[in-house]
C-alpha cells in the first residue's frame, strides 16, 4: 500500500484519538494493524500517538517490516521496535517512551487477563481507556487502493460462480462439490477462501449454517452454495442457489421473492441511507410474500480485511446502532427464505456504495441455477 494512503488511514485514526481525549491507542487486532501499515503478520502491536506510530514485532517479522522500511511502505513517523522477551514488556517500554497518561485499547480485543497485567504493570500513572471500534469504522470506507482490489477480486469471484454448474451435478457430494470451489478459488489467484465453503443440499438447505456432507445431489433439490475468497487481504462473499433438474413452483415462487428482495435492498443503498432501512427494503419485500418469518438473519455485512466487519446491514443493534451509509463501503446483500419441508434459498452479492447508489461488484445472473446430470 502506498505510503501516501497509509498516511491518510493514520491520520484519519489520530483525529478520532483526539476526539476520545486519549494520549495514545494500543492497537492490537491484526486487521487493524494491516490498515494502517500494510502490514499482514499475525503477530504485531502498535502505539499511535498524536506524532508517532510505535510498531512493536518480533525476530519472526522484522525481517518482514524491515522491507516495508526500506520500500517506503511503512507510515510516515514510525518507530519499530523489536520485542526481545515479550509483546507485553515492549508494548510497555514503548508507552513509557512518549509518557502517554491516558491510553486507549480497543475493547473488542483486549482479553481481560491481558488487560490487567498490563493495568498492574502500568500502576496508577497509567489510566487504560476502553475504546469503542474507532479503527474498524474508519476501515468501513474502503481507499481508492481498496476498491481498486474489490473491483479485481468481485470479477475473479464472479469468473468462479460462472462455472457452479461444471461441479453441482446430480449424484456429486455436497463435499466433492465445495472442494471444486475451494480449488477454483486458488486457481483464481485468491489467497484463501474467506470462509468455509457451504453447499446444502434438500433439506440441508433449509439450514443457513450448514457444513458439506457427505449427501449427494438429488433430483428436485434446491442448493445453496456460499463461497468467497481472500485477494489481496480483502475477502469476498458470494452466494448462489440452484436447483437439481427442476423445482417445484412453490420452491420457484420462493427464490422469486427471495430476488425481488434483494434488488428491493440493493435500490435502497445510496449515502445518507440507514443500514436499518436498506435491511427493511428486503424484509418488507419477503413478510409481503408471508416469507417473513422464513428470513431470520441480516441482509448483509460489511466486507473487508475481515469477511464480517463494518456495517452491518440489519436490524438496530442493542445498543441502538444503526450505521449511515457512506461512500466507499463494502457489504453484501444477502436475504434468505428458510423453510422446512421446502428449502432454503439465499442470493448473495457484494456492493459497493458509490455517490448515487449501490456499484454491484459480483455481476453475474442471480436467478436459480438449473443443473444438470
Ligand atoms: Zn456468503
Ligand atoms: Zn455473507
Amino acid at each position: 500500500v502506498p505510503a501516501e494512503y497509509l498516511d491518510r488511514r493514520v491520520g484519519a485514526a489520530r483525529e478520532r484519538l483526539a476526539a476520545s481525549e486519549v494520549d495514545a491507542h494500543l492497537v492490537l487486532h491484526p486487521p487493524n494493524i494491516a490498515w494502517l501499515t500494510g502490514f499482514r503478520g499475525t503477530s504485531a502491536a502498535l502505539i499511535l500517538t498524536s506524532r508517532w506510530l510505535y510498531f512493536i514485532t518480533d525476530f519472526r517479522y522484522s525481517r518482514a517490516v524491515d522491507c516495508l522500511a526500506a520500500a517506503g511502505q511503512l507510515p510516515s513517523n514510525t518507530k519499530v521496535f523489536v520485542a526481545e522477551r515479550s509483546y507485553e514488556e515492549a508494548i510497555v517500554s514503548a508507552l513509557r517512551e512518549p509518557g502517554a497518561a491516558r491510553v486507549g485499547i480497543e475493547a473488542d480485543h483486549l482479553p481481560v487477563r491481558r488487560f490487567q497485567w498490563f493495568q498492574n504493570v502500568l500502576g496508577t500513572s497509567v489510566e487504560l481507556v476502553p475504546l469503542p471500534p474507532l479503527i474498524e469504522r474508519l476501515r468501513a470506507i474502503k481507499d481508492a487502493v481498496e476498491q481498486q482490489i474489490y473491483r479485481e477480486a468481485a470479477a475473479r469471484l464472479a469468473g468462479v460462480a460462472a462455472q457452479l454448474p461444471r461441479w453441482a451435478r446430480l449424484g456429486r457430494l455436497e463435499r466433492e462439490v465445495a472442494a471444486d470451489i475451494d480449488y477454483a478459488l486458488k486457481g483464481a489467484g485468491f489467497e484463501r477462501p474467506a470462509f468455509e465453503t457451504i453447499v446444502a443440499s434438500g433439506p440441508n438447505s433449509a439450514y443457513p449454517h450448514s457444513r458439506p456432507t457427505e449427501r449427494a445431489l438429488t433430483a428436485g433439490d434446491p442448493v445453496v452454495l456460499d463461497f468467497g475468497g481472500v485477494y489481496g487481504g480483502y475477502c469476498v462473499d458470494l452466494t448462489r442457489t440452484a436447483v437439481v433438474r427442476s423445482a417445484s413452483d412453490a420452491f420457484a415462487r420462493m427464490a422469486d421473492a427471495v430476488l425481488e428482495a434483494q434488488q428491493a435492498a440493493i435500490a435502497r443503498v445510496r449515502p445518507g441511507v440507514r443500514a436499518s432501512a436498506v435491511d427493511a427494503a428486503a424484509r418488507d419485500v419477503l413478510a409481503a410474500h408471508g416469507l417473513g418469518e422464513a428470513f431470520g438473519h441480516a441482509t448483509g455485512h460489511g466486507l473487508g480485511l475481515e469477511v464480517h466487519e463494518h456495517p452491518r446491514i440489519g436490524r438496530p443493534t442493542m445498543d441502538g446502532e444503526d450505521p449511515l451509509l457512506e461512500a466507499g463501503m463494502v457489504f453484501t446483500i444477502e436475504p434468505g427464505a428458510y423453510v422446512a419441508g421446502l428449502g432454503g434459498v439465499r442470493i448473495e452479492d457484494d456492493v459497493l456504495v458509490g455517490p448515487a447508489g449501490a456499484d454491484v461488484l459480483t455481476d453475474i445472473p442471480r436467478g436459480l441455477l438449473m443443473l444438470g446430470a
